[in-house]
């Protein structure tokens, strides 16, 4: 029997419904060898996942998901098999985390001042645990009739130039790649096919990019064979997973419905330094 393994699961930790423990039951269920927790900015849900790994029988592969911009496009970075107690990367997942807190209470504090009055109970109410962003001010902005819908919120209020506009703190993918590298771990660009600008695969290599996301929901057949064949030109690991974020979650896919065998967790084995 082949093994199969899912290399990209989100959980509670971060924008994912399915706790650590109840990803691994999923996983045992689907009948994967293994899965990968990459939450978005922490580490937070990966020592309950390897416990119940053990407990099902469920090989977990520890890993994150690194938020940067490049050229105005949403970059993220995927890093496995690194040391969780770098204080680099931990420093970086706080900074993240607060950055978007404290954005959050400028974008507040500039609606009041232009005469709207949210508070922050709202936002994080609508944002149900998960990390704030933006999209979660605009759902508020709507549901109290400031704005006809999302895109009417962004373009009158929050949108770039709009009273409520605060700049974000941006992130070079490059970085998060030296980071993760620093740490010991294994860098990989995640959905490539999302960020549109194959370009920056070969720019990051000199960072230390050691791989990328050729297999991904949101890939089509072309995007998965081309993004395959990129990897092994470039002589990166070619990974792949199904991006999974919970029951109901409105995109992505099943846990396992995108996978790959133990040769593609052996090679990132191979080029961790955690081994
Ligand atoms: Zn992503
Ligand atoms: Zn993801």
């Amino acid at each position: 029997m082949s093994t199969r393994y899912d290399l990209h699961a989100h959980t509670t930790a971060s924008d994912g419904t399915f706790s650590p423990r109840e990803l691994v039951e999923l996983a045992k269920k689907n009948g994967l060898s293994g899965v990968a927790v990459c939450d978005h900015d922490t580490t937070d849900g990966i020592e309950e996942a390897l416990e119940a790994g053990t407990q099902y029988g469920i090989e977990i592969v520890p890993g994150v998901e690194i938020n940067t911009e490049y050229e105005g496009k949403e970059v993220h970075v995927l890093g496995y098999y690194f040391d969780r107690s770098s204080t680099v990367l931990q420093d970086l997942f706080l900074q993240l985390r607060e950055e978007r807190l404290t954005r959050m209470d400028r974008i507040l504090q500039k609606l009041r001042t232009a005469g709207i009055q949210i508070s922050e109970k709202d936002v994080l109410a609508e944002a149900k645990g998960a990390s704030v962003g933006r999209p979660h001010i605009a759902r508020v902005l709507v549901r109290m009739g400031y704005a006809s819908d999302i895109r009417d919120a962004f373009d009158r209020w929050i949108g770039k130039g709009r009273p409520g506009y605060v700049e974000r703190f941006k992130l070079h993918p490059g970085q998060a790649v030296r980071l993760i590298r620093e740490a010991g771990g294994v860098p990989v660009i995640a959905h490539p096919g999302l960020v549109g600008k194959d370009a920056i695969v070969e720019e990051l290599i000199p960072e230390g990019l050691l791989g990328l996301e050729a297999l991904h929901p949101d890939h089509s057949p072309e995007e998965r064979k081309r993004f395959s064949q990129m990897a092994e030109n470039l002589g990166l690991i070619a990974t792949g997973g199904s991006d999974f974020h919970g029951a109901g979650a409105e995109h992505r896919g099943d846990l396992g419905s995108v996978y790959v065998d133990e040769h593609v967790v052996a090679q990132l084995k191979k080029r961790s330094l955690m081994f």
